[in-house]
C-alpha cells in the first residue's frame, strides 16, 4: 500500500504552497502586532494587509478598495446574498417582497442563506449538462428582482456557467430602469470559489457587482477568504464592531492568513494558459480511461468545464464503498462535495442535472491541481477499474454489462 496521500480532492481544499508558507511565517513569529496599533509592529501588519489588498486587486483587475477581506467562501457569499436583499428592503419606497434569482445547483453557503431570506426564489434549471442558460434569466427576472446569484463554476462537476453573458444581460435590465429614471437596480453576484486559478476571474470583464473567493481552494490558508464588491454598490456592513474593513467587516484582521490569500492568488492566475493545458492533458487520459469502464457516465458536461475536474458515476456502485476503497490504497477523493459527504442525501447537484437516486448516490469527484503528477494519475488509472469490478461483483444492485 503506497504511505502518501494521492490526493485527488482539491476541490474539497488544497495543500498550501511553499511560497505562502514562507511568506505567512513571520506574521506568526515575529510581525504579530495588530493592524489598528500605531506602533511599528502594528504597522508593519497593516502594510502587509495593504499590499495584499493589492494583490488581490491586482488578480481581479479592480481596485484596491473594491477588495473586503472576509473569514472564507461561505463568509464572503452570506454576506453578499443577505445584504443585497437587505439593501433592497431598506429602499423605502418598496412595497413588494424582493425576489432572488439562484440555480439550481449552488453550494449550500448559497442556497442555504438564499432560502433564510424573506424573499421569492427563483432557481434556474442546470439540464443534464450542468449549465445555466441566460435565456432562463431572461424569463426569470422581474421588476422586483433584487438579486442575481450564480457560481461560476461548480464545486461537484466543474461545470463553468455563463457569468459575462449573465453580466451583460443585467446591466443592460438596470440601463432599462435608469433611463427611466428608477433607482431600481438588481445586483449580480457570483461565487468564484472554484473558479480563481482556473479560469479568468477579471471583474470587469464578468460585470459582476460582487464575487466571492476562498484562499484554501488556490493553495492559501483556510478560514479566509474575499468578498469583491463594486465601488458605487451599497453594502450594509456585515460583522458590526470596530473600523476594519472600511467599517464594514469587524473584528481584528487574520494577517497571516490575508498574507497568504495575497501570495496565492497571484501564484494562482500566474501562468493560467499553461497551467491548464498541462491540466487537460491529465484529465484527457483519466477520462479516456475511465469511460472504459462499461456502465459508466461523465456527469456534466466535458467541454464547458474546468481543467482539474471529472465526476463520475458507475451504474451499481455506492460512491462511499468506492471512496472506502480508494482510501485503502491511498487515494483521497470524494463524493459531491464535502459538506454532503458523511451525509446519506444524493448530491443536490447531480439531482438537479435530472440524475435518478441511485446514480446521484454513486458518484466519484476527481479534482486535480497544478502539483497533481502524471505518477499520481498513473496510480489512480491503475487502481480504480479494479475497484470498480470487485465491488460491482459484490453489488446487489449490478447486473453485469
Ligand atoms: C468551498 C466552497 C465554498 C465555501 O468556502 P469556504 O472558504 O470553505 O467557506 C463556497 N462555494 C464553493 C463553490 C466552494 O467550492
Amino acid at each position: 500500500m503506497k504511505k502518501t496521500t494521492v490526493y485527488f480532492d482539491n476541490a474539497a481544499t488544497t495543500r498550501i504552497s511553499g511560497s505562502v508558507i514562507a511568506g505567512i511565517e513571520p506574521y506568526l513569529k515575529e510581525q504579530y502586532g495588530n493592524p489598528s496599533s500605531l506602533y511599528s509592529l502594528g504597522r508593519e501588519g497593516e502594510r502587509a494587509v495593504a499590499r495584499s489588498r493589492e494583490q488581490v486587486a491586482a488578480a481581479l483587475g479592480c481596485d484596491s478598495r473594491e477588495v473586503y477581506f472576509t473569514g472564507g467562501g461561505s463568509e464572503s457569499n452570506n454576506w453578499a446574498i443577505s445584504s443585497a436583499v437587505k439593501s433592497w428592503s431598506n429602499q423605502s419606497n418598496r412595497q413588494s417582497k424582493s425576489h432572488i434569482i439562484t440555480s439550481a445547483f449552488e453550494h449550500h453557503a448559497v442556497l442555504h442563506v438564499c432560502e433564510s431570506l424573506d424573499a421569492d426564489i427563483t432557481y434556474l434549471p442546470v439540464y443534464e449538462n450542468g449549465v445555466v442558460r441566460v435565456e432562463d434569466l431572461e424569463k426569470a427576472i422581474r421588476p422586483e428582482t433584487s438579486l442575481v446569484t450564480v457560481m461560476y463554476a461548480n464545486n461537484e462537476i466543474g461545470t463553468v456557467q455563463p457569468i459575462a453573458e449573465m453580466g451583460d444581460f443585467i446591466a443592460d435590465w438596470n440601463k432599462k430602469y435608469a433611463e427611466k429614471g428608477s433607482s431600481k437596480r438588481c445586483l449580480f453576484h457570483t461565487d468564484a470559489v472554484q473558479a480563481v486559478g482556473n479560469v479568468d476571474t477579471a471583474v470587469k470583464a464578468l460585470k459582476v457587482d460582487m464575487l466571492s473567493l476562498s484562499a484554501h481552494k488556490f493553495h492559501g490558508m483556510k478560514g479566509v477568504g474575499v468578498l469583491y464588491v463594486k465601488k458605487g454598490v451599497k453594502l450594509p456592513p456585515f460583522i458590526l464592531g470596530g473600523a476594519q474593513e472600511s467599517n464594514r467587516r469587524a473584528g481584528t484582521e487574520n494577517v497571516a492568513g490575508i498574507v497568504g490569500l495575497g501570495i496565492a492568488v497571484e501564484e494562482a492566475v500566474q501562468g493560467l494558459e499553461s497551467k491548464n493545458a498541462a491540466l487537460l492533458k491529465k484529465r484527457g487520459r483519466i477520462y479516456n480511461e475511465v469511460m472504459k469502464i462499461a456502465k459508466t457516465r461523465l456527469n456534466g458536461d466535458l467541454e464547458r468545464r474546468l481543467s482539474n475536474n471529472l465526476n463520475f458515476s458507475f451504474e451499481g456502485i455506492e460512491g462511499e464503498a468506492l471512496l472506502l476503497q480508494l482510501d485503502l490504497k491511498g487515494i483521497a477523493a470524494s463524493s459531491g462535495s464535502a459538506c454532503t459527504s458523511g451525509s446519506l442525501d444524493p448530491s443536490h447537484v447531480l439531482l438537479a442535472l435530472g440524475l435518478p437516486h441511485e446514480t446521484a448516490h454513486g458518484s466519484l469527484r476527481l479534482s486535480m491541481s497544478r502539483y497533481t503528477t502524471d505518477e499520481e494519475v498513473d496510480y489512480l488509472l491503475e487502481q480504480l477499474p479494479p475497484i470498480v469490478e470487485r465491488l460491482r461483483a459484490m453489488s446487489p444492485i449490478w447486473h453485469g454489462s
